[in-house]
């Protein structure tokens, strides 16, 4: 019930790619919050977790995976798995996604869900997302879950040139909402969607657990 509440939600706001909703209806989200915010994971707005991070706003998830305009056969680079709620998504609607996290307890603790829902296509690193993930590079679509400061040139070199990444871009609390989409020959043009709040991308791995 709270859950066909947040789905009609999300779709009058402009999520409106039913694979989209269904992966976020097939999402128990209740599984990706912690238990002081169990009673609140039906809400449209993000949550703290662990490690100072948080779990973002379901409408943003809807929003920025409609935006990814992903494929069943679609490789896909996350960077921030945090919860692993946005990895959970992707993984549904694409055929692999790669995901980086710099705090290990996050990574744990996303890796013990995936595997209590039976998810085999996440392949997850522990490790600075700032750099991307060379060596399984070009990916057809890159998701990045914190506010990169600069336009994100490591990542986009990443992308095969038909692909589209999607990014919070900006150095204050208020960021833009990016698209870059790749013409296939090696230039991109890029939309802003709206404006977001992230946590910053942080560079490095973090040395707390
Ligand atoms: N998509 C997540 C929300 C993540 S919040 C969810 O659905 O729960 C952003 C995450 O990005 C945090 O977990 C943070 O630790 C991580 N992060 C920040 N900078 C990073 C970096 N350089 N490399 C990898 N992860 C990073």
């Amino acid at each position: 019930m709270r859950l066909a509440k947040l789905v009609l939600g999300l779709r009058s706001q402009g999520v409106t790619d039913p694979a989209v909703l269904t992966a976020i209806e097939r999402t128990p989200r209740d599984l990706f919050t912690p238990d002081l915010f169990k009673d609140r994971s039906w809400e449209d707005s993000a949550l703290p977790i662990a490690c100072g991070q948080t779990i973002s706003q379901p409408y943003i998830v809807g929003l920025m995976t409609q935006a990814l305009t992903l494929e069943p056969r679609s490789r896909v680079l996350e960077i921030g798995t945090g919860s692993g709620y946005q990895t959970s998504v992707l993984s549904r609607l694409s055929r692999l996604v790669y995901t980086v996290e710099r705090y290990r307890t996050l990574l744990r603790a996303a890796e013990a869900r995936f595997e209590a829902l039976q998810i085999t296509n996440v392949i997850t690193r522990f490790g600075d997302g700032f750099l991307g993930w060379g060596e399984q590079a070009p990916f057809d679509r890159i998701l990045i879950t914190a506010a990169a400061p600069d336009e994100p040139i490591v990542l986009l070199r990443q992308l095969k040139p038909s692909g589209v990444l999607v990014a919070p871009v900006g150095k204050g609390p208020v960021q833009e909402l990016r698209r870059y989409a790749g013409d296939g020959q090696g230039g991109f043009s890029m939309d802003v969607l709206c404006e977001v709040r992230f946590v910053p991308l942080l560079e490095g791995v973090a040395r707390e657990l």
